[in-house]
């Protein structure tokens, strides 16, 4: 057990130092974004720093997330799940919200008078080291991902590699207008530019809606478990066995029916018994919930 905790610790503290480091090279983008487009404009590059802030956002989250799981220890912070999913609402409302705002407003003032806003190519300094420091945190991620093997990684360098081309559109989209000065050419690239926030947000916008709604139950592992319980207790009637997916994690509930005069020390040695051998098959299970019913009580149904 004591091995097992160890494992499980040491994979979060190696995810943990993974996401706080695509977190600083997050922040970085962003300011970088800020300061340019503050000083150079530009539509597009204040569609890529929309972006880069819902992504710094995410980011955030996974880090506060895997902070509470390597602080907390095994009891799952529930209240931050809620949290986490408010806070993420939020951000896609106001993110949407600020951007619907501006693109507003160039389309009433810029495109309608045929002008371009991307007037200085120094804005491609911004997309580049955006790439450049994406490219970073995808290295980073999936190095860590190779050796600690959590989802959570796999996700971040995956949304990294989309995070690399999104920014070298941007910075061809920049240049091409600097030198047409086309504004219909602008608002191609400040279209394709917006599908990568689209993407942010419905990513995150499935991930609230399967915390929500439950449906992250992992088949595969409920079936495995259930056999391999079924398996050791042949005398328990074991019911049925759910494992949910929260995150990189699982929590794993187990139905077992038993006869209703059973003293509650065997129950309880039952319960660390099952705990124990739903530990061993996988390092990711987080909690173990095993409830006893009756053994009656279906017989009558
Ligand atoms: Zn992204």
């Amino acid at each position: 057990m004591i091995v097992l905790r160890d494992a499980i610790v040491n994979r979060l503290k190696g995810a943990y130092r993974g996401f706080m480091v695509s977190t600083m090279l997050s922040l970085a983008g962003l300011s970088v974004d800020v300061l340019v487009y503050a000083l150079y404009g530009s539509i597009i590059l204040f569609t890529d720093l929309v972006h880069w802030a819902v992504d710094t956002a995410v980011e955030l989250f996974g880090f506060v997330a895997l902070y509470y799981a390597v602080k907390v220890g095994r009891r799952f912070p529930w209240s931050i799940v809620v949290l986490e999913s408010a806070v993420m609402l939020a951000t896609i409302v106001v993110a949407l919200g600020v951007y619907l705002v501006f693109f507003t407003s160039y389309i009433t003032t810029a495109y309608q008078a045929g002008e371009v806003t991307t007037t200085s190519l120094v804005s491609i300094v911004a997309t580049v080291l955006g790439g450049i420091l994406t490219f970073l945190a995808l290295a980073t991620q999936r190095r860590n991902y190779l050796k600690y093997g959590l989802e959570v990684l796999r996700v971040d360098y995956t949304h990294a590699l989309i995070d690399i081309v999104a920014a070298a559109i941007a910075t061809v989209g920049i240049a091409l207008v600097y030198y047409t000065g086309d504004a219909s050419l602008e608002l191609l690239f400040v279209v394709i530019s917006s599908m990568f926030i689209i993407h942010s947000l419905s990513e995150i916008l499935r991930d609230i809606l399967k915390t929500i709604t439950g449906e992250n139950i992992d088949h595969e592992l409920s079936a495995k478990l259930l056999k391999k319980l079924i398996n050791e207790f042949r005398r328990v009637d074991i019911e049925d066995v759910t494992a949910r997916k929260i995150g990189s994690f699982y929590i794993v509930e187990v139905r077992a029916r038993v006869n209703p005069k059973e003293r509650l020390e065997s129950l309880h040695r039952l319960r660390a018994r099952i705990t124990r051998l739903i530990l061993e098959e996988s390092t990711l299970v987080y909690h173990v919930d095993v409830r006893f019913f009756p053994a009656w009580s279906r017989r009558k149904r």
